[in-house]
């Protein structure tokens, strides 16, 4: 297939099929780029588990390719980086989570101190992560892309109409039709997250 496929949707205003996360996050700097001068406060929020780690068995994570020079890129362009987890706020596995970002070289270029946004065990994850994003917001920080292996690392709601769970598509899939990358997710065909 092409690097990028423009795509048809009665209920997406841009959407386009990309070949690979790499050929998305090429896509996602040149659109930052462009945009950041035009919006106070420009940010952008990442989800973790299938989006920048790859988790395997054993305990075993792998960095994504590509993560770490977009994050760099969106820093240095004083664009703010914010990662919002699913994963449950405790302490140990708050520093376990650091210390992976810390292994793929993320960790330096996410907003100090408060950019990391993870779950109290009483939350659900989908209204977690909306909220997490309106807290962004309510600081005052525009979030022009989130990027996330689930629409609702995305939006408060799916697009209507069937989307591939396991393509990767850019387009206004974000809260309000903002811009947004979705991953293929990081579950089995058939499996669906806890919403
Ligand atoms: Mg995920």
């Amino acid at each position: 297939m092409d690097r990028c496929t423009a795509t048809a949707h009665p209920n997406v205003e841009i959407l386009a099929q990309m070949r690979t996360t790499s050929d998305a996050l090429v896509w996602a700097l040149a659109y930052l780029g462009a945009m950041r001068r035009l919006v106070p406060k420009p940010a952008v929020v990442l989800d973790i588990d299938g989006t920048v780690l790859k988790n395997y068995d054993n305990d075993v994570a792998k960095c994504v390719v590509g993560f770490r020079p977009f994050v760099q890129a969106c820093s240095w362009a004083g664009i703010a980086v914010f990662i919002v987890t699913a994963r449950p706020d405790a302490p140990y596995n708050r520093q376990w989570t650091v210390n992976q970002l810390k292994a793929c070289g993320l960790w330096d270029y996410i907003v100090p101190k408060d950019g990391l946004y993870m779950r109290q065990e009483s939350e659900d994850t989908g209204p977690f992560k909306f909220n997490s994003r309106e807290e962004i917001r309510g600081r005052g920080y525009t979030i022009l892309l989130s990027v996330g292996d689930q629409f609702l690392d995305l939006a408060r709601k799916q697009p209507k109409g069937d989307l591939d769970n396991h393509t990767v598509w850019v387009g206004s899939l974000g809260d309000n039709g903002s811009l947004a990358i979705k991953l293929p997710s990081e579950f089995p065909r058939g499996d669906t997250p806890t919403p």
